[in-house]
């Protein structure tokens, strides 16, 4: 087992929110050791969601657009220009019972004043083959970042709780038509948005089935449906899939350790990025499951370094000065 020197700052994360918080923390000269993530990881890799995304359109000040591994490539870029410093492997254990505060990756153990959690949440997926490859090239899942790209195309959302409903609806002021393909005959979503989307005339419901398949080399041009009921399968040209099967966010590491609400995210108090126990604060998609944009991620970020700064202001620590 390896200790490392002791640090004032540890950010686990490189989302928006982790790297964000990192530009901040840094240009405080307070030097943070960013736990970015492994390459290998499709859920928690440096750089987060973004990196599974092509162009964003809404991230402002990019009036022509930006390749979200680019745009997190500058920030990442931005924050190491201050003196953050980035150890790419995936944080495994810590512990926040005593001062220090503990954090593991594999058998090394590195010690902060304060922690600051961007873990970021992650999309669930159908897990078919080639899914994670036409991310991006017609498969999204995310509909206020990617619906404008599908102005005028017969659309699938996958999905029968309330994010299917809500992507359907949204989708509908860009696409010619929405299908929205659910595995059962009856919708988990509430009955007001399934009423709203059920009778909008540009979405239309395929029970009882499942995408079986993504057909497209370079770009999603058509799937597979499979009934649930009789096995039968058909093929449907579509220029795009939403996959809206829910969301989890990364917090198995902080089990028992940090509040979290029912659906897992962290609970942070109102107003601010602090969780339950002192010194340790969260940001990004980690604690938000209401707004889940690069934007947001990254203004949480922003509050949860200057939470940082005077949490170490207040209590005097001297550690990396
Ligand atoms: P959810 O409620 O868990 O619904 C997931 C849906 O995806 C279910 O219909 C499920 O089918 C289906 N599904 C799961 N795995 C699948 C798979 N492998 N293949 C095909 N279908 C699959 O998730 P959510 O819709 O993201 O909602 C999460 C929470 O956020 C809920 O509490 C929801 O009310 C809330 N939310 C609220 C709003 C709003 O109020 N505006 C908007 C979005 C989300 P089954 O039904 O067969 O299980």
């Amino acid at each position: 087992m390896t200790t490392h020197p002791h640090r004032q700052v540890i950010i686990i994360g490189s989302g928006p929110a982790g790297l964000t918080a990192a530009v901040y923390v840094a240009r405080a000269s307070l030097a943070p050791l960013v736990i970015e993530g492994e390459p290998s990881s499709t859920s928690d890799q440096p750089g987060g969601q973004l990196m599974l995304t092509t162009e964003v359109e809404n991230f402002p000040g990019f009036p022509e657009g930006v390749q979200g591994p680019e745009l997190m490539q500058r920030m990442r870029d931005q924050a190491a220009r201050f003196g953050a410093e980035y150890l790419t492997e995936k944080a495994t254990k810590v512990d926040f019972s005593s001062h220090p505060r503990r954090v593991w990756v594999r058998e090394d153990e590195y010690t902060a004043d304060v922690v600051i959690v961007s873990t970021g949440a992650r999309s669930l997926m159908l897990g078919l083959p080639d899914e994670t490859r036409l991310i991006g090239h017609g498969v999204s899942t995310c509909a206020t970042c990617d619906g404008f790209f599908f102005r005028g195309q017969e659309i699938v959302v996958v999905g029968g709780g309330d994010s299917a409903i809500e992507e359907a609806s949204f989708l509908t002021k860009f696409a010619s038509k929405v299908t929205i393909v659910h595995r059962r005959d009856k919708f988990r979503a509430s009955k007001i948005m399934q009423e709203r989307a059920l009778s909008n005339p540009k979405i239309s419901v395929r029970w009882n089935s499942q995408v079986t398949r993504l057909i497209g080399d370079s770009k999603l041009s058509a799937i597979e449906l499979t009934d649930t009921v009789t096995g039968a399968t058909d093929t449907m040209n579509i220029g795009g899939l939403f996959v809206a099967i829910g969301h989890r966010p990364n917090t198995d590491l902080f089990t028992g350790i940090l509040d979290m609400d029912d659906n897992g995210y962290l609970v942070t108090q109102p107003g601010s990025s602090r969780t339950n126990i002192p010194g340790i604060f969260a940001c990004g998609d980690v604690q938000d499951h209401t707004y889940r944009q690069a934007i947001t991620a990254a203004g949480s970020g922003c509050m949860a370094a200057i939470d940082a700064e005077r949490w170490l202001e207040h209590h005097h620590t001297t550690a990396n000065k």
